[in-house]
């Protein structure tokens, strides 16, 4: 029976007149894949799921699935088959007593976070307003307030899904924990259809506060040997980030790039945070270029100081490495890389680790398994099409200098098209080869595509 007569939602054919500005709607990246899926199904319930998983595999059809589109290099946009669109999945149930969410796929990180604000409670949100828990969570989820509440897919404590068998079915520790370890972390390669998550969420820390100190690029040595001093010295709350980006326009005959260094701490009061944050206020470098302390930044206002780095409508080229290198070496490297940059719009950032989770000791097994101190991500960011080859071979070049100093990628952000190996140099090599035992287990007749580009 054609599929449409067996789903509440709605199947689009390649062809239809709605087809092509449906398949632009799946990519949030201005930067379209040029891949077409036969049929683009827009399921309105967890049954229509089931009946689309059933339909593809009774005709032999592949299926990639879609929560939000944000993947940066369109991984759930395939030539053929089917492209399964979640994103009219977005209820949420809060369970402030048991401190549990209950969500449906395509809630935004905004949308959750307001959600849980009425409850004072709040999740290891995504640092991205509108990337939804979706593919964020599955693919691990390096978010807000990292180094307390730990990479987001340990907050995982159950889903539903839908294998490629047509059965949904909970998976938790207690039942089917197959799935729920290979759901924790194996993103853009996940084998089922996660309908959805029951979250445990947190205490609202009460005074999130922010410090900022902006210096020249050319003064990155000294900057760098400030900063791995201080490092040591914050609390796992204070999340701590280096970012490159252009000189903003009072400061561009100084300079064309800046370093901005920036530390949030997730404090229940004013006191709490401005201590934290204390290495800010004695910095013994003058040489700043601007500087910003203990700022109140609630949720709403960190969404939008990202949003405003992160545009929607224009082109990106994203990928990243894992490193284990003094910080230094690294970030000299993707400094001389940076300067290279052919849009003024690129943004480099790098994440430093607090030592407890950067170890990877404290984290339960799991798909998730690839972590260190430092993680660097790159984005070039552009407008113009004719601009494409320039700004994705930086991007490959920049990722290639720093392969020396990586141990490997984190997959819910990297350019998986950029080489074979970048799904499986994504996971510890035990934890990758479980992942595709399970695969062959729980989709035997490949429903579900794997990654992009190892295909
Ligand atoms: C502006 C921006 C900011 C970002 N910031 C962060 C950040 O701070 N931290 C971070 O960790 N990541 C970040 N990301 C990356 C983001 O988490 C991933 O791209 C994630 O996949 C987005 O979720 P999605 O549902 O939109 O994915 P989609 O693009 O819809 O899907 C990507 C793949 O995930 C799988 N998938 C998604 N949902 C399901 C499901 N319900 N069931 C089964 N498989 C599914 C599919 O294989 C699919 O091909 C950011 C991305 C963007 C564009």
């Amino acid at each position: 029976m054609e599929l449409q007569k067996r789903i509440s939602g709605r199947a689009v054919h390649i062809g239809d007149e709605e087809y092509e500005s449906i398949r632009h709607s799946m990519a949030w990246n201005a930067l379209k894949p040029d891949r077409r899926p036969e049929l683009i199904v827009q399921v309105a319930s967890d049954q229509d799921v089931v009946e689309t998983v059933n339909f593809a595999r009774e005709n032999k059809m592949k299926i990639a699935v879609r929560g939000g589109g944000h993947s940066w290099c369109g991984s759930s946009i395939r030539d053929g088959g089917i492209l399964l669109d979640l994103s009219r999945l977005n209820a949420v149930e809060v369970d402030p007593e048991k401190r549990v969410a209950i969500v449906q796929p395509v809630v935004t990180n905004r949308e959750f976070a307001r959600k849980l604000a009425e409850h004072d409670l709040a999740f290891p949100f995504g640092h991205c307003p509108s990337v939804p828990i979706s593919g964020y969570v599955l693919g691990g989820g390096l978010g807000w307030n990292i180094g307390l509440w730990g990479v987001a897919c340990f907050s995982l404590l159950a889903l539903d899904v839908v294998t490629a068998d047509g059965k949904l079915v909970r998976a938790s520790e207690d039942e089917n924990s197959e799935l729920l370890w290979a759901a924790r972390g194996s993103g853009p390669g996940f084998f089922g259809v996660a309908t959805k998550y029951y979250l445990r969420v947190y205490p609202l820390p009460k005074a999130i506060t922010t410090s900022m100190l902006m210096f020249l690029l050319d003064n990155l040595p000294e900057v760098l040997t400030w900063v791995e001093e201080v490092a040591g010295k914050l609390p796992p709350f204070v999340e701590l980030t280096l970012l490159f980006t252009s000189a903003p326009p009072p400061l561009a005959d100084q300079c064309k790039q800046v370093c901005i260094v920036v530390a949030t701490a997730f404090a229940d009061t004013a006191h709490m945070a401005s201590d934290a944050l204390s290495p800010f206020e004695s910095c013994p470098l003058e040489n700043y270029v601007m500087r910003d302390l203990n700022a109140g930044t609630p949720f709403d206002v960190l969404f939008d100081t990202i949003n405003s780095l992160f545009p929607e409508g224009k082109r990106y080229a994203v990928d990243n490495i894992w490193s284990h290198a003094q910080l230094a070496t690294v970030l000299s490297t993707l400094r001389d890389q940076f300067i290279k940059a052919p849009s003024p719009h690129t943004l480099a950032l790098s994440l430093i680790l607090p030592p407890q989770l950067a170890n990877g000791l404290q984290m339960p097994d799991a798909a998730f398994s690839m972590i260190a101190p430092i993680y660097v991500d790159c984005s070039a960011i552009w407008d113009d099409a004719s601009q494409d080859k320039p700004n994705i071979d930086w991007i490959r070049s920049t990722i290639q200098a720093l392969e020396p100093m990586g141990v490997g990628h984190y997959v819910g952000e990297a350019d998986l098209p950029a080489h074979p190996s970048r799904s499986a140099r994504s996971f510890k090599q035990l934890n990758w080869e479980r992942l595709e035992e399970l695969r062959k287990k729980y989709d035997p007749a490949g429903v579900f595509h794997s990654y992009l580009g190892s295909e």
